[in-house]
């Protein structure tokens, strides 16, 4: 079973709805923190899924280094460092190539502070076709986003979650159109893709609803979630847009949402208030 929870359906700006990135995303019952975004950590302690917080994590991963996507790494390893946290396993940080030269720039500023107390860190760098075994059986593999490169990672990556049943999710990361998301969405159980912009809006290295709707004519995803909303996205009915060139079901989602696979009763929507 995938349980994809959405904790940050919005991008840079935040909204009282659509706060920055950030996913729990939990396979075979591992639960996988993915683009620990701006309040990620506040969000994922919050969510009824992670009572201890960053001692509930073991794995974090990341599909680039924007900062909307990737800046509560430091109060997320600042936390680790605090005599407070018990756990001794490995925390895994995983994300592209650059991920490492990240953290050691994030060293030159801050020393010590962000190392683990307790906890070995292992840091792993993807690149497009790697994947990621996670303990109980399920897997993450990744595939190659096109964004704009930031200061440390040139490949931006999106990532498919396979459980030992076989239900699939993908996560696109940001993008725009691109065979790498094309192929990974094909036939997908859950496809949770960015939709950044109305089309009048559009930018590139994002996705629009014009965009969406063609990527699902052409992958046939069984389920599609609107993420990665902008205030402009978020004020405008995607889903009605997206209902004129496809008939599939598609959720525009908003902080809290839950999504779960093989399907129960989808969104599993809360107040996101009352998280
Ligand atoms: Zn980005």
């Amino acid at each position: 079973m995938i349980r994809f929870h959405i904790l940050g359906a919005g991008g840079a700006v935040p909204t009282p709805t659509h706060t920055p990135a950030a996913y729990l995303v939990t396979v075979d019952g591992d639960p996988v923190l993915v683009d620990p975004g701006p309040g990620a950590l506040v969000r994922h302690v919050r969510c009824g899924e992670a009572p201890h917080g960053v001692d509930d994590l073991q794995y974090v991963l990341m599909t680039h280094l924007h900062p909307d996507h990737c800046a509560d790494l430091v109060p997320l390893l600042f936390a680790a460092h605090s005599v407070v946290l018990q756990r001794t396993d490995t925390l895994h940080l995983i994300g592209p190539v650059g991920l490492a030269a990240y953290l050691e720039s994030l060293r030159g500023l801050y020393g010590t502070w962000l190392e683990p107390r307790r906890r070995e860190l292992a840091v792993r760098e993807l690149i497009p076709g790697e994947t990621v075994e996670l303990p109980s059986g399920g897997r993450c593999e990744s595939f190659a986003a096109h964004h704009p490169k930031d200061s440390f990672s040139r490949q931006p990556l999106g990532y498919r979650f396979l459980d030992t049943q076989g239900s699939v999710a993908v996560f696109s990361g940001d993008t725009e159109a691109c065979p790498g998301l094309e192929q990974a969405s094909r036939g997908a159980d859950l496809l949770v893709v960015e939709c950044s912009t109305p089309d009048h809006l559009a930018t590139s290295g994002h996705m629009t609803p014009a965009a969406v709707a063609d990527l699902c004519r052409s992958a046939q995803p069984k389920q599609t979630v609107l993420t990665h909303l902008y205030p402009a996205a978020a004020a405008t009915d995607l889903e009605a847009i997206i209902a004129r060139d496809w008939d599939g079901p598609v959720h525009q989602a908003r902080d809290g949402d839950i999504f779960v696979v093989p399907k129960e009763k989808n969104p599993i929507r809360r107040d996101p208030g009352q998280e």
